[in-house]
């Protein structure tokens, strides 16, 4: 397995774009242009993790938290905060971060916690991105519309939910007067011409432009084909970060607060009580990580409660008037990340037929323990 292979299979399922506006996502050390045989989810890197790396004969360690996300100022091999870059390179072992876009995407990190807590009908709490529809219009002579539609079809155009190579015609009249350094495929220079031309609509997502104009293009006989692109108000796919939804039962306080903990596996957990008591809990907000910014989006929903880690101690003063629990669980809740991601390379392993082999860091990067 190549390692671009690899990560083009990732990105995919996780592409760069839906990552936050500034999140350095990607390829942060070493190259994918170089056969991959094992590969390592970890949550963080961190000079055990790289020592880990090292033993177990790694070639490209997948991270959730981008390794340089401050820039480095120094890369002396003294301070083992740094050397574990050196190190890294040293042995050849690639890293990449896919860090919010992970927390986004559908089937992602913020879908697994609510699995895990049986949150049900989930929505965004926060939309981030979305991708639009657009349509395009074209207009071709007759004889050339079949393989036309057939070749817009084959560049992805018409695509809605389980239908393929869907497309509109109509028939008409183009007219033109080709002018002197034309080289027109129907007509002469100088002289007006006029075809009995189909226009076919097709819809599709907007980040297909520039794959289905050229497509149109090249199957196109004109030399200056006539077309238009609109984007469309319906239609767009959503994403977000964050989820919001409800528990099957509503719940008593201290009973959701005990789930979180065992399903977590916590050995304690920070709670903001709200000073308006809340005796129970249906609606639940999550946001793994670093959340607190979207509390005010989970208040606005509604939520019982909002599940997010690193709860800063003045924001919790003002999560206490608010009427909301708030759970701080700690941020390395986001270490189920890796079992999760390993399943699906292995899914994908399977489907490809790669010869590699995909393995859960074992190394705890919880900074934090509770005594
Ligand atoms: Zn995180």
């Amino acid at each position: 397995m190549q390692g671009t292979e690899f990560i083009t299979r990732f990105e995919k399922y996780c592409p760069q774009w839906l990552a936050e506006p500034g999140d350095p996502v990607g390829l942060h050390i070493g190259t994918l242009n170089k056969p991959v045989k094992k590969v390592m989810m970890s949550l963080d890197v961190r000079p055990a993790v790289v020592q880990e790396a090292i033993e177990k004969k790694i070639d490209l360690l997948v991270v959730k938290h981008p390794p340089i996300f401050r820039p480095v100022e120094r890369l002396t091999t003294d301070d083992v905060q740094t050397k574990m870059y050196a190190d890294l390179l040293q042995h050849d072992i690639a890293v990449y971060a896919a860090h919010t876009n992970m927390d986004i995407i559908e089937n992602g990190l913020n879908d697994w916690f609510c699995e895990l807590l049986g949150v049900k009908n989930t929505r965004y709490l926060v939309e981030t991105h979305q991708i639009r529809q657009k349509k395009l219009a074209v207009f071709v002579p007759n004889e050339n519309a079949k393989a036309l539609r057939q070749a817009l079809a084959e560049a992805g155009a018409g695509k809605q939910g389980n239908y393929e190579a869907t497309s509109y015609s109509i028939n008409g009249m183009g007219r033109f007067t080709p002018t002197l350094g034309a080289k027109p495929a129907i007509g002469q220079v100088g002289t007006p011409e006029q075809v009995q031309e189909t226009k076919i609509e097709v819809i599709f997502n907007e980040q297909l432009e520039e794959t289905v104009v050229a497509a149109m293009k090249a199957a196109h006989p004109y030399e200056e084909p006539a077309y238009d692109i609109y984007t469309l108000d319906n239609g767009a796919k959503k994403f977000g970060i964050g989820r919001i939804g409800e528990l099957a039962q509503a719940q008593a306080t201290e009973d959701f607060i005990a789930l979180v903990k065992q399903q977590f596996q916590l050995a304690g957990l920070r709670v903001v009580y709200p000073k308006i008591k809340k005796e129970q809990i249906k609606t639940v907000a999550i946001c793994g990580g670093s959340g607190e910014k979207f509390y005010w989006q989970a208040v606005a929903a509604q939520a019982d409660v909002y599940l997010t880690g690193d709860v800063y101690y003045h924001t919790a003063h003002d999560m206490q008037e608010t009427g909301m629990l708030v759970i701080d669980p700690g941020h390395y809740i986001e270490q189920l990340c890796k079992e999760k991601m390993v399943a699906q390379f292995n899914q994908w392993k399977n489907e490809e037929s790669w010869d590699a082999e995909f393995i859960v860091s074992e190394t705890s990067t919880n900074p934090f323990s509770f005594k």
